[in-house]
């Protein structure tokens, strides 16, 4: 059984005291999770804050990005190593924001995984296609690209602490998501993917968001299909009463 696993992305979004209120609201709204994973990325300006809010509560938190190597010339740049070293245990890599604005590619999005698992960090991998992409029938070969290019050359132990998000770039922040059933599909390949590639036990325990804005209306049905186990939500996390509402879904 794979425990659903919902994760907040606030993005470049809230300065530290609204981040802090957040969290606070979290806190005292998702107090008892027992069977269900919830993660927040909040900016690197309010990290420390929400660390300090969210110690000793279930909730995880993460930063929305990483460094491949261990430290050197990189400005502006934070190492895996520096993120766990904050008390951070997640970082998400690869979201379609940094694929499209920040030259992310499979490549380095490759590398980013590795230095994560490296430094005992759990990663969120975000795949998706693009509206034209999906228009001219490439969802799956370009999804199963990206798959297949960032977990190169990993194996069935590393993948114990990944979990990927499917997130088709044109239903993030446009308020419109996939349908179930456009998601099932998606998530059904990418998990048939990961049967060949790492073997059925791999492909049976390793955890596959849906994300594209989700909400409490629509998080029900997403969750109902087979192969999503949870979401990476933008929007709706920046709002305790509609991420807590994502989160209670079975309520
Ligand atoms: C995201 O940022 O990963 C996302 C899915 O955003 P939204 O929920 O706003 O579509």
């Amino acid at each position: 059984m794979r425990k659903p696993f919902m994760a907040g992305n606030w993005k470049m979004n809230l300065l530290t005291g609204e981040s802090r209120k957040l969290a606070q609201q979290l806190k005292a709204d998702l107090s008892s999770l027992n069977d269900i994973e919830v993660a927040v990325f909040p900016t690197l300006a309010s990290v420390a804050v929400v660390l300090d809010v969210l110690r000793g509560t279930a909730i995880a938190v993460g930063v929305q990005n990483c460094h491949w190597e261990i430290s050197g010339a990189f400005t502006g740049e934070l190492s895996a190593e520096m993120i766990r070293d904050m008390g951070c245990t997640k970082v998400l890599i690869g979201h379609s924001e940094r694929r499209q604005t920040f030259g992310e590619t499979d490549e380095t999005v490759a590398k980013k995984l590795r230095a994560a698992l490296r430094a005992g960090l759990e990663p969120i991998v975000c795949l998706g296609e693009t509206l034209a992409e999906r228009e001219s029938g490439r969802t799956m070969e370009v999804v199963s690209g990206q798959l297949k290019g960032a977990l190169k050359d990993l194996s069935s132990a590393d993948m114990k602490n990944v979990t990927l998000a499917y997130e088709p770039v044109w239903a993030i922040g446009t308020g419109k998501n996939a349908t179930s059933q456009q998601a099932q599909e998606v998530h059904g390949t990418l998990r048939s993917l990961l049967k060949e590639m790492l073997g059925a036990d791999v492909s049976q325990q390793t955890r596959i968001q849906y994300g594209g804005s989700v909400k409490g209306s629509n998080v029900k049905e997403l969750m109902g299909m087979p192969d999503i186990d949870g979401a990476l939500v933008g929007g709706a996390s920046l709002i305790a009463e509609s991420f807590c509402a994502i989160v209670h879904y079975q309520k």
